[in-house]
């Protein structure tokens, strides 16, 4: 198994069991996190390197192709273990850099704007992977991470077990001691799993991607509108939030003469009103093949002021990375067009 799949306890058992003393767990780790092959961990006898290379991989992803956007956006491909290929981006904010992670490859949820659903899944990461992709990016770029989003390819709540351990275990100090408070998981809506999410006790951030104000246009956009209603993703994102205490941040990708109207943003308003929440405009990004266009300026500022007035905290996200494809499951699709 890859080293980057354990957890510290794990591995101290699996030490124990091998006769290895338990603390050269924390060692290994803390040197792999650090970004070195085991051969470079120097405090580690020179035989315990080697019984460790024998034994366990440590296995990154490689760098395929790496774009970098005038706004400083950086998309990587990263090819992994099985020759399968996914999407990373590093985004630089004033407070810091911030690194998008993808969860899956592909996604089997359907949204009908997304680029990554467009093949459905071909399967889920792994913690180690997940992992992998943020050592890979820092190896590569030799930047310093403040935050991880998880909203590149992929539904994280669709990988639910190894999403948590990957949670569990990138707030560590031996690993990248990142707070949970820096953390956001973004989700599509599946609302058992919110429920779970909330009582795993965790601190980290949840957004939820809702894209329309009422359940008859989310349903012609995202299929996961079928299985739940707008108002019982509502009700777990209040649930979610009195277990957490973290404010929601709720996605709307605005995509012109579907969702944008001036009575979908009052509906909007009306829906989210008195919850402690934060709304994030996107202007749909273009996707091949794909007819939703955003809307012009105009009308994205007519949606967005309708809900300042109406006392809802909302921002338009910067367009990172426009030029080089950097939503969800786009470069990668784009990658292949070249073949
Ligand atoms: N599956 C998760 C996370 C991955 S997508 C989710 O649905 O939230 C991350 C965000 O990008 C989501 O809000 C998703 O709806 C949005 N997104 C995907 N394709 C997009 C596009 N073409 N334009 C704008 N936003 C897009």
């Amino acid at each position: 198994m890859n080293l980057l799949d354990y957890t510290l306890d794990e591995l101290k058992d699996l030490f124990k069991k091998e006769g290895i003393p338990p603390y050269r767990a924390d060692q290994v780790l803390k040197g792999v996190y650090l970004g070195h092959n085991i051969h470079e961990i120097s405090n580690l006898p020179i035989s315990l390197r080697e019984l460790l290379n024998k034994k366990f991989e440590h296995i990154i992803p490689e760098v395929i192709e790496s774009l970098k956007s005038k706004d400083d956006t950086e998309k990587f491909l990263l090819k992994i273990e099985d020759g399968n290929i996914i999407e990373t981006a590093l985004m630089k904010y004033s407070y810091g850099n911030t690194i998008c992670i993808s969860s899956q490859i592909g996604c089997r949820m359907g949204c009908k704007f997304c680029a990554s659903c467009i093949n459905g899944l071909i399967r889920n990461l792994t913690p180690g992977e997940m992992i992998g992709e943020i050592l890979s990016v820092k190896n590569y770029t030799k930047e310093d991470i403040k935050r991880i989003v998880i909203m590149g390819s992929g539904e994280p709540l669709d990988n639910f077990s190894n999403v948590l351990k990957f949670l569990n275990i990138i707030n560590r100090e031996y690993s990248f001691n990142i707070s949970q408070r820096n953390i956001t998981l973004s989700t599509c809506g599946i609302v058992p799993k919110i429920y779970e999410l909330a009582d795993e006790n965790l601190s980290i951030n949840l957004a939820i991607s809702l894209h329309a104000a009422s359940d008859e246009i989310r349903i012609k956009i995202m299929k996961i509108a079928c299985l739940y209603k707008i108002n019982d993703i509502i009700d777990a994102a209040k649930y979610y939030f009195n277990k957490t205490k973290r404010r929601i941040t709720f996605e709307y990708a605005l995509i012109n003469s579907v969702n944008d109207s001036k009575e979908d943003a009052y509906k909007l308003s009306k829906l989210l009103k008195g919850i402690n929440c934060h709304v994030n405009l996107i202007p749909v990004n273009k996707v091949t093949n794909v007819n939703f266009e955003k809307p012009s300026r105009n009308r994205i500022d007519d949606f967005m002021n309708i809900l300042i007035k109406e006392r809802i905290n909302t921002t338009k996200r910067r367009e990172l990375g426009e030029d080089i494809d950097a939503s969800c499951g786009q470069l990668k699709n784009s990658y292949f067009a070249k073949f």
